[in-house]
């Protein structure tokens, strides 16, 4: 069976692909469409981007839409963890976050991930979270990953996602949960299989 991706973000590809049943195929398409991320939550959003991209290419699609949600900031950047000074690198985004939270105890924090499967032929859809659960580090530590990844730490580690890299990374992080999730869901509904 093969169901495209809704990304153009290489490393969220790479996540997916390590949780995928091995009778599906992933393919990437690569639309030029641009999708209008307005939601005020990433399970809106991730259905956003599925409907749109599943009508585009008729065919069934996966989307996600994810972010970080920091606790002593109720929740920010959140679904704008993307758009976050936007113009701007992600040293800088991480070193203002940084900043916003100098006088702050509470560094807990999470990655979200919402992931939707949407089929244009049957209108079957469903969409389901994952998360990482961690705290913010008090300065930028390693550059791998992507994003955030260097000032997040994943509760049990003491590393950041910046140093701790790609395996551990696949392993816990919320893009993995939630599409563990939800070809788990598809598999049991019988969409896929
Ligand atoms: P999206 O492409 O609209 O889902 O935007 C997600 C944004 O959230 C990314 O551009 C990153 O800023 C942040 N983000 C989401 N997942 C991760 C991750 O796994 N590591 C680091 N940052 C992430």
């Amino acid at each position: 069976m093969r169901i495209c991706v809704a990304t153009k973000n290489g490393n969220k590809l790479h996540e997916i692909k390590l949780v995928l049943p091995s009778f599906v195929e992933l393919a990437i398409e690569d639309l030029d469409i641009d999708v209008e991320e307005d939601g005020d939550t990433f399970i809106e959003n991730s259905v956003i981007k599925a409907i749109e991209y599943g009508k585009h290419l008729d065919e069934p699609v996966v989307a996600d839409d994810s972010g970080l949600s920091i606790e002593a900031l109720d929740g920010f950047p959140g679904v704008m963890s993307a758009r976050y000074m936007d113009g701007h690198n992600y040293v800088e985004k991480m070193e203002s976050i940084l900043t916003l939270l100098k006088n702050s105890d509470d560094r807990s924090a999470k990655f979200i991930c919402a992931a939707t499967y949407f089929n244009p032929k049957t209108k079957f859809l469903l969409s389901i979270e994952g998360y990482v659960h961690g705290s913010i580090a008090h300065e930028i530590r390693g550059n791998l990953g992507f994003g955030y990844d260097p000032i997040f730490i994943p509760d049990g580690y003491d590393q950041t996602f910046g140093e701790l890299g790609e395996e551990v990374k696949r392993a816990i992080s919320h893009r993995s949960n939630a599409f563990k999730k939800l070809f788990d869901l598809l598999l049991k509904t019988g969409e896929i299989g």
